[in-house]
């Protein structure tokens, strides 16, 4: 009897190890180790559906999201990652890639031209510069222009508009459309507008975007926050609360960044810097917003007017474009070459 008992417990013993180390095939989240239905539907709501995401998660965000411990969320965070083909390519490999880089264009042949082909997806785009300087209009053609078939510069897809300073003009809107030969109501529809009155509720609808892509289906390919930095500086306006925004504006510009890679779309923010820069800032090209702000953009704009009603865009510290400047206007028709 008591034999038994014994043997019964080294079967036991035994068993789980067995299980483990015979290789499970793992396809999704559920088949991790330590992942049942009830942890994997946790995790799956808060947006870790996909091996990568878990791949790339943190121990801190799984414990939270999944209701695991800290031991397990390692485990399923290494199991993810040991499904993960993180191969290498090679140079020549990502000049291909690069050059199928989805682009939209400004409407500007020389303003593409400075860009390299146009506003890329991706990436976060910035455009910054004072009152007038064309800012909210280069918004509204990216969001006609998205619509466009790709030989035209667009992308066909939808575009997720947050307005924090209501200066979206639908009736802008129709008159560009109009002028590219699409259907002025079929291009406003393509065009999902949400006004945003503060910076946690903007944060909140950035964070959104991502249920229109995946649940209902939406090819969105240009996300714009016009203006980034309005709530953000009126929220954030007293003493000792500019550690408390830059945090918040990095989680913003994170999220932001995340949709640009995730489904491959462009992401436009503009920032308003003061009429007399040189007086507050020092430098003429500094951004409101800082460094956080600057880092997360891939490709930071300055605009200005220029001579005779032009526009002037000049070109930051950009990693993979020659500086240079381009000169455009703005017509009744839109963003045109001078
Ligand atoms: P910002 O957002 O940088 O403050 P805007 O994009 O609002 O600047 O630029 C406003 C300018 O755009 C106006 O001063 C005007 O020159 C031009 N603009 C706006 N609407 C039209 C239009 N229908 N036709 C031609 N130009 C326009
Ligand atoms: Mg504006």
């Amino acid at each position: 009897m008591s034999r038994k008992i014994e043997i019964l417990e080294q079967v036991q013993e035994v068993m789980p190890e067995e299980k483990s180390v015979k290789k499970v095939k793992i396809d999704s989240v559920e088949d991790l180790p330590g992942v049942g239905p009830a942890t994997a539907e946790k995790l799956k709501e808060s947006g870790f559906d996909s091996l990568l995401s878990l791949a790339v998660a943190s121990p801190g965000e799984l414990v939270e999201a999944g209701g695991i411990t800290e031991a397990t969320a390692r485990k399923v965070i290494k199991a993810a990652r040991d499904t993960m083909n993180m191969g290498f390519e090679s140079g020549d490999e990502l000049l291909e890639r690069r050059k199928n880089i989805l682009k939209i264009s400004t409407g500007s042949k020389s303003f593409d031209a400075l860009l390299g082909g146009g506003f890329e997806a991706g990436g976060i785009t910035e455009c910054f510069g004072e009152f007038g300087s064309s800012k909210t209009q280069i918004a509204h053609q990216l969001a006609v222009n998205t619509q466009l078939p790709k030989e035209r510069g667009g992308a066909e897809g939808v575009c997720i508009y947050i307005d924090t300073e209501g200066a979206f003009r639908p009736e802008r809107i129709k008159q560009m459309s109009e002028h590219q030969g699409l259907d002025p109501i079929q291009t406003l529809k393509n065009i999902k507008v949400a006004r945003a009155f503060n910076s946690d509720h903007q944060m909140l609808l950035v964070e959104k975007v991502e249920d229109l892509i995946k649940n209902e289906g939406l090819n969105v390919k240009l996300v714009v926050v016009d203006s980034l930095m309005s709530h953000f500086r009126a929220d954030f306006s007293g003493r000792g609360q500019l550690a408390d925004r830059q945090q918040k504006l990095n989680k913003h510009m994170h999220t932001l960044q995340k949709l640009a890679t995730a489904y491959n779309l462009v992401v436009y923010v503009t920032n308003q810097v003061m009429a007399k820069p040189d007086t507050f800032f020092g430098d003429p090209t500094a951004a409101i917003g800082g460094h956080i702000v600057g880092h997360n953009s891939q490709t930071r704009i300055y605009l200005r007017k220029g001579k005779k009603g032009t526009r002037v865009a000049k070109l930051i510290d950009s990693p993979h474009l020659p500086d240079g400047e381009a000169i455009f206007n703005i017509e009744e028709t839109g963003v045109k070459d001078v």
